[in-house]
């Protein structure tokens, strides 16, 4: 063969059918061919004030199936509808061995992408197909990213309190029970120490009189809490705090330059996604580690930050990026530029996305730390190998796949219950009446 032609052989050879594919699974492996005979969408409550949706894909091989979580707390029935009517009659009879097309082709299938309900659906169906393979190899999903790359995955607990006792009572609470890395807050919401009460201070006439965040309080308020958490504590503990993209500009720089003598783990979300420039000045003034992401969607949020080398820990929830595939790639990124992952996890989240973030999270060298979150009893026995979190590591079921299942007629007993607005996340005014962004 001409060298010319052999590099058209590769360059231009057409993409390979379905049943090429087939035919080459079952002469390498000696298994036979699969394809996807069913989906199913299966909404839940969990039993409790959960809102979570999983996604099973049903293979051609009997008894195998893999689960996925498109969760999505706000905008639950979009994604409903997004899975029932678009995804699945375009899913079914394709080949679950190749997810990697299967992502691109799903991710480019909408026409418009990187929408949150799009991703959520790609989530959904990366992780049942990473189920599915797992449990085809016999092995639990992190051996196909490359095996362990530490013992279990440290976890950070959450300490809050309305006070700065309280505050401290909370952070030696989660140390008694094993952890070495704790986010406290203050007061009941996020922006807590930021807020004017009810009714207090220059109000517009007749205007809105609820709680009114103001930014320079939240700046006064949170570094002295910090002083005496340390000074109660020491510099052992690894401490983090959450803004919730409650600051602007110069104030997320100013409060990241007071919070610089109390060594945190990280600050988190100092500013909304729309104002992720400020962080080049945050890292001209100081060295406090920052946490950016958790409402980040699209990879044009996050890319610049992290090969800018502007933050220290991406945020991402694993089920909002498109899961493991897109977060196994952004755990690649972080280990090559430096910089480290926090998956989040946070209450409204479910067993599913928990174990997807734990499969990347054991396998990368790019890991930093979890989110801790546990669940009650009634889910463990809906959600049989569900992980659990003891002495603050999060530990896998090590079945094989994402490890763990779910049990169709406990979770039909337990429907999404009423959404109250239309399942809106609240939102926060400052004293005009104005919107400040969560
Ligand atoms: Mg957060």
């Amino acid at each position: 063969m001409e060298r010319r032609d052999f590099w058209k052989g590769i360059l231009g050879a057409p993409a390979i059918s379905a049943a090429a594919a087939q035919q080459y699974e079952k002469n390498i492996r000696g298994l036979p061919a699969l394809t996807i005979k069913d989906v199913k969408v299966i909404p839940t409550s969990g039993g409790g004030r959960y809102r979570w949706v999983f996604l099973k894909i049903i293979t051609s091989e009997p008894g195998l199936y893999g689960i996925g979580s498109a969760g999505n707390h706000y905008q639950t029935h979009a994604v409903i509808a997004a899975l029932e009517k678009h995804l699945k009659p375009w899913l079914i009879g394709k080949d679950p061995n190749r997810i990697e097309d299967l992502w691109q082709s799903a991710h480019v299938r909408t026409y418009w992408r990187n929408g949150p309900i799009n991703n959520n659906v790609l989530s959904a169906m990366d992780m049942a197909l990473w189920d599915i393979k797992g449990k085809r190899a016999g092995m639990p999903v992190y051996e196909l990213l490359g095996g362990k790359a530490r013992d279990a995955v440290p976890c950070y607990d959450h300490a809050a309190g309305p006070d700065r006792e309280s505050a401290v009572e909370g952070v030696r609470k989660s140390i008694e029970n094993g952890y070495r890395f704790i986010r406290v807050q203050y007061g009941g919401n996020y922006g807590g120490g930021g807020f004017i009460p009810p009714g207090e201070g220059s109000r517009p006439e007749g205007g809105y009189s609820g709680p009114a965040f103001d930014e320079e309080l939240y700046v006064e308020t949170i570094p002295p809490l910090f002083d005496y958490i340390r000074s109660k504590v020491g510099f052992g503990p690894k401490l983090c705090h959450d803004v919730h993209s409650h600051l602007t500009g110069t104030n997320a720089v100013e409060f990241s330059r007071r919070m610089q003598p109390f060594q945190m783990l990280f600050i988190e979300d100092v500013l909304p996604p729309e104002q992720i420039a400020w962080y080049k000045n945050i890292r001209s003034v100081c060295s406090t580690p920052q946490a950016v992401g958790e409402v980040f969607s699209h990879p044009y949020e996050y890319l610049p930050l992290v090969f800018e080398r502007l933050i220290d820990f991406i945020r991402c929830r694993v089920s909002a990026i498109g899961g493991i595939t897109a977060a196994k790639k952004i755990a690649t990124l972080c280990e090559i530029c430096g910089v480290k992952t926090a998956f989040q996890e946070g209450g409204e989240n479910d067993p599913v996305n928990q174990m997807a973030s734990y499969h990347v999270d054991i396998s990368s060298t790019g890991f930093g730390i979890q989110e801790e979150n546990g669940f009650p009893p009634v889910v463990h026995e809906m959600m049989p190998g569900t992980a659990q979190i003891r002495r603050g590591y999060l530990y896998g079921s090590e079945k094989p796949g994402i490890g763990v299942d779910i049990q169709e007629q406990l979770a039909s007993k337990y429907p999404l219950g009423e959404m109250k607005n239309g399942g809106a996340y609240g939102t926060d005014r400052a004293m005009d009446g104005s919107v400040v962004k969560p």
